[in-house]
């Protein structure tokens, strides 16, 4: 017997729900690409992502995943042989590693673990080591979405001032961008990156830059640059150049609408409303996590993001059958464990478009499959989650 006809529930971290009225923002034919309505679109677009970066600097728009603004990121600042120290917390920052080794950087990573953040006092101690100053740059993601952490950009950040040290703090924020504060220019980040399809809640396909005034000055420097990425080609005065080349306009006119919705609601509600549905999940697994049959994959209550959290199963316990399960039979569909917990847990997102019945909803679902399953588990996690939010959004 299946119960999946009906809404699905897509639970997985990006790519996101999709909200109606963003959908519906691209059923429209294309546009000229070099008059007034489109030139204002991208302005105001452009402008709007620095708003989100919380930055003076300038945005830049690509049409590209995550990984292609990793790219765009690194290539406008970066040299060949530059020194490049990863800080490790999953999986995410040590891609973005991987892409600065093939473009010709000198990739060092500060070793670190799938199970807590990054250290600050790792990263002053690496630092002051460097007496001369060979670190050009820092990558870090602010939440991994694979091993479901969060990490302390002003601490990192602050980590590099004691450590009297200048090298470039570059930040990945693709699965915290508008579902947590960021600050860039307030914690002296000099250059971030994000993408469409997680906490903005548009379509896969565009993804974004930001770099600052110390970044934008190391820029014409940067022998890594290339055609398609360059700040300089973008910031030419043609429509045109600001793509290089046709804009993906479909695409834009759903970030305008999904950044409306974003700027109507106000942060302050967005990041309570994330923070909210996070620790009610967090009080689900919590309870289910009594026998240690299943747990939290973050060690450090206070380091679980509020966008995903992930779930290790003991051995003997298949997170594919209770992935499969929900998916075939209840219409949820769950994150699985990627890289170092393949096969190993499952990830629940509570990121983007989505409300108290989609998290409480996915929740009593993950509780029937565990009951249905068999999977040995504390009980009582949905109504832990239910009290929770009651106790919180109490008239
Ligand atoms: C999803 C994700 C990426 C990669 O984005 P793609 O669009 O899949 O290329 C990079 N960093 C983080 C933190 C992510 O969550």
């Amino acid at each position: 017997m299946s119960l999946r006809s009906g809404r699905e529930f897509l639970s997985i971290p990006g790519p996101t729900v999709i909200p109606d009225q963003v959908l519906a923002s691209m059923q429209r034919p294309a546009v000229d690409i070099y008059s007034g309505p489109m030139i204002a679109l991208t302005d105001g677009l452009l402008a709007d992502m620095s708003k989100m970066f919380r930055t003076k600097g300038r945005s830049y728009i690509y049409i590209g995943n995550g990984h292609a603004a990793w790219e765009g990121a690194l290539t406008n600042v970066l040299s060949r042989g530059d020194k490049v120290l990863v800080l490790e917390s999953g999986r995410f920052a040590i891609g973005w590693g991987e892409a600065a080794k093939m473009l010709g950087a000198d990739v060092e990573i500060l070793p670190g673990s799938f199970r807590a953040a990054v250290k600050p006092e790792a990263v002053e101690s690496r630092l002051k080591a460097d007496t001369k100053g060979e670190i050009k740059a820092i990558l870090v993601a602010q939440i991994d979405t694979a091993s479901g952490v969060v990490n302390d950009i002003k601490a990192i950040s602050d980590a590099r001032r004691a450590a009297g040290h200048d090298a470039l703090l570059m930040v990945d924020t693709v699965a915290s961008l508008g579902c947590m504060p960021f600050e860039m220019d307030a914690w002296g980040v000099d250059v971030a990156m994000s993408g469409a399809q997680k906490g903005l809640m548009t379509p896969p396909g565009l993804s974004f830059v930001a770099g600052n005034a110390r970044a934008r000055a190391i820029h014409p420097k940067a022998d890594m640059r290339s055609p398609y990425w360059d700040w300089t080609a973008r910031e030419g005065e043609l429509h045109y150049h600001k793509y290089n080349g046709t804009p993906p306009e479909h695409l834009l006119f759903a970030l305008r609408t999904a950044l409306d919705m974003i700027f109507a609601e106000g942060f302050e509600n967005v990041f309570r409303r994330h923070s909210l549905l996070a620790e009610a999940t967090r009080r689900a697994v919590s309870l289910w996590s009594e026998g240690q049959d299943l747990g939290f994959n973050i060690i450090e209550p206070a380091e679980r993001s509020d966008t995903v959290t992930t779930i290790l199963m003991r051995e003997g316990l298949s997170p594919e059958a209770l992935t499969q399960f929900c998916n075939e039979q209840l219409g949820v569909v769950l994150g699985v464990g990627i890289g170092a917990l393949s096969g190993k847990g499952f990830r629940i997102a509570h990121m983007g478009h989505v409300n108290a019945p989609m998290i409480l909803g996915t929740l009593s679902v993950v509780e029937l499959a565990l009951s249905a399953l068999k999977m040995p588990h504390g009980k009582g996690g949905v109504q832990a989650a239910v009290d929770y939010l009651a106790s919180e959004i109490a008239a």
